[in-house]
């Protein structure tokens, strides 16, 4: 079969074998649709130090059961599913208290440590827990982004503990911005203020109501105390920039939570004793996507949408061409969709 692998910091499109039941609760997926993610950049960036080299890429993407090992007790052959960006054994301490990114099991393994969905078909360990099965209204294309960049939206949005009245500010209109935005709004924010520097993705944030309040990342700061007078009640950085993360905590109000989503290639500093007496608890780290399921039935339910998102599709053979449209966010585009 085709796959893209990542080798020594180039992408290339490589003939392998079709991958093989390994434990008997694995399942093989043939990918239908997949999606190229900032941390599959990352990888090829040399920034993801846990990454294989010559690791098969991807960990988004949807698509149909062919076989399953003989203790995988809820999926058949033939199933719609979605698959979860991270592996997860369900039984360890970490997995029990829902802290399935550092599961001592799994974690980000998919397009990482092992073989990802950047191919045509995928192993799935622990295929029970990382699988979730897609109702009949629920197209492959409206659950594209469930296992990782909604899950990261609404994962974002939770740890900010949401209360009646939040002003909440997303910094980052992009892909998992959005998504948080939109979560946020669900989870009962009074208002979302959005921060970014591209015109175009801040203008869709209030078009599609994710966002009430739309700020340029230039003057933002004077922005916000005109909005919320002494900050938002919660930040989310969803951005991964050094402005931005210097931004997360400066208009976060005293005592405010900031939820820092975004990946960042470089270190970044905390001014302590400038900050000493803000009591600002900051939440950090990679998604615990663990309700794959309840954001499933939303988009069943016509509560939640990320078809919005799909700004740009590619057959699998032309995958190098979207990296590229992807990565320089070539044509505004948000998020590419891999057909087989
Ligand atoms: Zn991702
Ligand atoms: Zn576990």
């Amino acid at each position: 079969m085709k796959a893209l692998i990542c080798k020594n910091g180039k992408i290339e499109m490589v003939e392998k074998p079709f991958p093989e039941i390994q434990k008997n609760t694995d399942a093989i997926v043939k990918v239908t649709l997949s999606s190229i993610c900032t941390s599959d950049l990352h990888i090829i960036r040399g920034c993801v130090p846990a990454a294989k080299n010559g690791i098969v890429l991807g960990h988004e993407f949807v698509g149909e059961v062919v076989e399953t090992g003989d203790n995988v007790k809820n999926f058949v052959k033939g199933d719609r599913v979605a698959v979860n960006c991270e592996t997860f054994c369900g039984e360890c301490e970490f997995c029990k208290r829902g802290y399935i990114n550092n599961c001592i099991n799994g974690g980000w393994e998919l397009g990482c440590k092992i073989d990802g969905c950047q191919a045509e078909y995928v192993r799935v360990p622990f295929a029970d827990n990382g699988l979730s099965k897609l109702p009949d209204n629920v197209s492959f294309e409206n659950a594209l982004f469930v296992g990782d960049i909604l899950s990261s939206g609404y994962w974002g949005a939770e740890l900010c503990e949401i209360k009646k009245g939040d002003i909440i500010a997303v910094i980052g209109a992009g892909p998992v911005g959005l998504c948080a935005m939109q979560c946020v709004k669900y989870l009962g924010a009074k208002k979302v203020i959005a921060i970014d520097i591209d015109e175009t993705r801040l203008e869709l944030a209030k078009k599609l109501g994710f966002a009430d309040f739309i700020l340029k990342f230039k003057d933002c700061e004077k922005g916000i105390k005109d909005l919320t007078k002494y900050g938002a009640d919660a930040v989310i950085e969803a951005a991964g920039s050094d402005d931005t993360f210097e931004l997360a905590y400066k208009i976060a109000r005293p005592n405010a939570i900031v939820a820092i989503v975004a990946m960042y290639e470089k270190n970044q500093i905390l001014p302590l004793p400038q900050m000493y007496g803000k009591n600002l608890i900051f939440k950090t780290g990679g998604v615990d996507a663990t309700h794959c399921k309840d954001l499933i039935k939303l988009i069943s339910e016509g509560k939640i949408s990320t078809d919005f998102l799909i700004t740009h599709k590619f057959y699998f053979n032309d995958i190098k061409k979207a990296y590229e449209i992807f990565e320089h966010k070539q044509d505004n585009c948000l998020k590419t969709a891999i057909k087989y």
